[in-house]
């Protein structure tokens, strides 16, 4: 961080603007946004400066800058246009140990002003640390959009009730959770539609309710999608935001774990293929362990939980005990890999179904029926957990009669900036891969349909 975000308290304190012209104004109606005395030097102040300044009892200096003008005041900025006055605000503030903003040099800055998005009381502040003001405006575009016009009177509102929900709620965790269920529940849309009395209401009813509910945990099992954390569901991001403790897997990118609330433990539970670090015995054992605790535990899986994700065991367990669980569909590999290398996995003209395979080796054979495998025309196939059985697979299927010219390929680490698809057909694959340096995970996917990826091919990360 190049800087370090702060909210600054300068009601009724005065500030210092240096400049007397637009842009001094602008700096100056913010600072009488957050109830500061504005007091204004510069040769020349023009009127709406000078309007704004008597408005909030600030002070017109019609003069050159001097230094003792820092005196009394708690930041200064500087908007002249002539940077030798900028430079002279900037070098004076620094003897002075006081924080100084000049507009549009940040190398006489010792703060900068964020882009505000200003719902007060709920106030959000963007920068890029001066690298992109166009960048930052477009942020600030879409977070408009995104926080309610009403959010600043939900705040004051769960405000008004802080202190009772302190008397009648003891321990800070039990606190959190009071104020999390709450607001899951239609107390936000209630302000939204200006229905204040009937928010009110039902805030005081769970007060009255608070402490009858039982604090026991939950286990959310979510599919974290192929790599690209754009491809997360909502609902997994809430409740990644939500978790007290998360255990992941080895295929759950860093970009996704960045997402996960910082303040939550994290376990790395993550398997590889020949040697199992936590057996999955152990994992359930930990959820168990974790939700009986109290803990909310985010049980985070690459793809889709429920497609080679063994998430049917985990929550067997849970399920036994009675453990409440939620279970949240993830894209799994073979969608994910498929439309990020421009290969449908069905298509009018060349393939009706689909099939979603697992080329795990067990000894040295893949237990699979390959003979009813062949025998469906027009279809694709989909083996996940194949890089080490590709040669096997291709030549199981020839073997059981498709064709050797049969379309295949196999797409490296898909939808991330690593994606890397090698094609060819059950006949050429395994040598092409073979030389092509692919690092896990794999999949592959054999069928008519891959022909389409010379076309399709559209995502093309660089590296
Ligand atoms: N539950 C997961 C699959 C877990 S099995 C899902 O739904 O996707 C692990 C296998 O998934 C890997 O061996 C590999 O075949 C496949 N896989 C997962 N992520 C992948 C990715 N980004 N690119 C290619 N294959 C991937």
């Amino acid at each position: 961080m190049d800087f370090l975000p702060l909210f600054l308290n300068i009601r009724g304190r005065r500030c210092l603007v240096v400049g007397g012209g637009e842009i001094a104004r602008r700096k100056a109606e913010l600072l009488c946004r957050a109830g500061a005395t504005v007091c204004v030097v510069a040769p020349r102040v023009d009127e709406p400066l000078r309007k704004l300044v008597m408005s909030v009892n600030g002070e017109c200096r019609e003069r050159e800058f001097r230094d003792s003008d820092l005196e009394g005041a708690v930041i200064v900025v500087a908007a002249t246009n002539e940077r030798k006055i900028n430079r002279l605000v900037s070098e004076a503030a620094g003897r002075a140990g006081m924080p100084v903003n000049v507009v549009d040099q940040p190398e006489l800055c010792s703060f900068i002003f964020p882009a505000v998005i200003d719902r007060s009381p709920v106030v959000l502040a963007v920068s890029s640390s001066g690298r992109s003001p166009v960048l930052v405006r477009q942020i600030k575009e879409q977070l408009e959009t995104m926080i309610p016009g009403a959010i600043g009177s939900l705040a004051d509102l769960l405000g008004s009730y802080r202190d009772e929900v302190k008397q009648r709620i003891g321990g800070f965790s039990s606190r959190v959770r009071f104020w999390e269920r709450l607001l899951d529940s239609e107390v936000s849309e209630l302000v939204y539609s200006g229905k204040e009395d009937e928010a009110r209401q039902l805030v005081e009813q769970r007060l009255a309710q608070s402490g009858k509910e039982s604090d026991s945990g939950e286990v959310y099992l979510v599919g974290a999608g192929p790599g690209d954390p754009d491809l997360l569901t909502l609902r997994a991001l809430r409740l990644m935001q939500k978790a007290d403790v998360v255990l992941y897997d080895r295929l759950v990118s860093p970009e996704i774990l960045a997402r996960i609330r910082p303040d939550a433990e994290r376990i790395h539970v993550g398997k590889q293929r020949q040697n199992h670090p936590i057996p999955q015995e152990e994992i359930n054992d930990m959820l168990i362990r974790l939700a009986k605790a109290g803990k909310r535990v985010l049980r985070l899986k690459g793809g889709d939980p429920f497609i080679f994700g063994r998430g049917g065991e985990e929550i067997e367990t849970l399920a036994e005990k009675g453990i409440p669980f939620q279970v949240i569909p993830g894209i799994t590999a073979a969608s994910g890999c498929a439309c990020y290398a421009g290969i449908p996995l069905t298509h009018r003209d060349h393939s009706q179904s689909v099939r979603f395979l697992t080329g795990h080796l067990k000894g040295d054979r893949v237990d699979l029926n390959w003979q009813q495998l062949v025998g469906e025309k027009n279809q694709t196939l989909v083996f996940y957990m194949g890089l080490a059985s590709l040669g096997y697979i291709c030549a199981e299927l020839k073997g059981h009669g498709m064709a050797a010219e049969t379309p295949a390929a196999l797409v490296q680490q898909g939808t991330t900036r690593n994606q890397k698809v090698v094609t060819g057909t059950l006949e050429t694959l395994p040598a092409l891969v073979e030389k092509s340096n692919i690092k896990a995970p794999t999949i592959i996917i054999v069928g008519d349909v891959v022909k389409l990826h010379r076309q399709f091919a559209w995502f093309q990360p660089t590296r």
